[in-house]
């Protein structure tokens, strides 16, 4: 089961905390991205996002909406251009948080990224192997979305997205520049 900082994994009566977690009051949390992991008794998460040695601050990524996880979205990295424009490609995960998404304040992620998404983003930090990213910037957000009815990949129309298959509109955070050259 993959977790993000926040997730509920249990109770102290349950288990033991272990790595990357935290205790508060009696009920633990992940305060990493990774998968929950128990055994013996501890339970722990083992860390997916251990990439802070290909990435800093101010990179921009490419990634996949993995899971969603209010008020945050698990990203799955998949690649960043070096100065010659060619793709590197990412192992691992990063966080994608309600409050970077917009200046403007978003209730839920899920309406901004939806799983399966393909968003270009920037990392803001990385702190113990976690690598936080924004899309608040204009040329940052979904380049390419895909329908939750049907699954087909959606056009561009209108500050959103447009199915052509089912017909249906979604809302996204838009990434304002083409998808040419990075998809
Ligand atoms: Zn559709």
């Amino acid at each position: 089961m993959s977790v993000v900082p926040g997730t509920p994994l249990g109770t102290e009566e349950e288990y033991i905390p272990g790595a990357n977690t935290v205790l508060e009051g009696s009920d633990i949390y992940a305060s990493a991205v990774g998968e929950k992991n128990i055994r013996e008794k501890v339970v722990r998460v083992n860390s997916k996002t251990n990439v802070p040695f290909m990435l800093k601050p101010g990179e921009v990524v490419v990634g996949r909406v993995a899971e969603i996880f209010e008020p945050v979205a698990l990203i799955e990295l998949q690649w960043r251009r070096d100065e010659r424009g060619r793709q590197v490609w990412l192992p691992g995960y990063a966080v994608l948080h309600a409050s970077n998404v917009k200046d403007a304040y978003v209730k839920n992620i899920h309406d901004e990224v939806k799983i399966g998404d393909l968003v270009r983003a920037k990392v803001v930090k990385i702190q113990r192997g976690d690598v936080e990213l924004t899309v608040k910037e204009r040329e940052l957000g979904v380049l390419v979305a895909y329908c939750t009815k049907c699954r087909a990949r959606m056009e561009r129309k209108r500050g959103g997205f447009y199915c052509s298959n089912c017909e249906e509109s979604e809302g996204r955070k838009i990434a304002e520049y083409g998808v040419e050259g990075f998809v």
